[in-house]
């Protein structure tokens, strides 16, 4: 059986879906073996193509602020594993990014979460990693997200943390009163965080 670094040595490798690829196959993702949080999100942008790190921007300021953690915790990839829906820049299409290569997860995902056995939460940022993760695709995000309780302990869906989606937050208030202080109540119990402003899942 593969080592995860031999894994994640093979996806770095990785060129399935090349030709779709408009820069080129370049897979970002972190990943280490005591891993206990996985972010799932949707695939990376031109910046984290060109960085090679993830939620590096407002976005991930965002997700950090609901997570509260601090970038070095966020980026220790021996406690939180970031792997997207899609692996490498998609391109652009009419409306902003593509959606993430649709052969990309069923390919590594896998393969990659055999590797991680202390996984015991999966974040699942937006609509991609919900619908493949839950089987969610008739619903509405929203709906969704709000009906999180149903899908523990294993995943918490969460929407995009994009500053585009600032009206979605504000539509939608009940996200920051009940599903915040959950999902940093599961996080606290996971990386044994004394957290003052959370409050146990029901
Ligand atoms: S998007 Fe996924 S399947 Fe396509 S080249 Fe990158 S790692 Fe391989």
């Amino acid at each position: 059986m593969n080592t995860l670094e031999e894994l994640l040595r093979e996806v770095r490798a990785c060129t399935a879906c090349a030709p779709h690829l408009p820069l080129g196959p370049n897979p970002v993702l972190r990943a280490g073996q005591s891993a206990r949080i996985l972010i799932v999100g949707q695939a990376p942008g031109t910046r984290v193509h060109r960085t090679g790190i993830p939620w590096n921007d407002p976005s991930g300021d965002r997700l950090r602020d609901w997570l509260q953690f601090d970038r070095a915790l966020f980026y220790n990839s021996d406690r939180i594993a970031i792997i997207p829906m899609g692996l490498c820049y998609p391109g652009k299409g009419t409306s902003g990014d593509l959606p993430p290569r649709p052969e990309c997860a069923p390919l590594w995902h896998p393969r990659l979460l055999a590797a991680l056995p202390d996984l015991q939460l999966k974040l699942l940022v937006g609509k991609y990693a919900q619908d493949y993760y839950l089987g969610t695709r008739r619903q509405s995000l929203a709906a969704t997200v709000r009906q999180f309780r149903q899908f523990l302990p294993e995943f918490f869906p969460l929407p995009h943390p994009s500053p585009r989606n600032i009206r979605w937050f504000r539509n939608h208030p009940w996200f920051e009163a009940e599903v915040l202080p959950a999902l940093r109540s599961r996080i606290d119990t996971i990386i044994g965080r004394a957290h003052p402003g959370s409050t146990p899942i029901p």
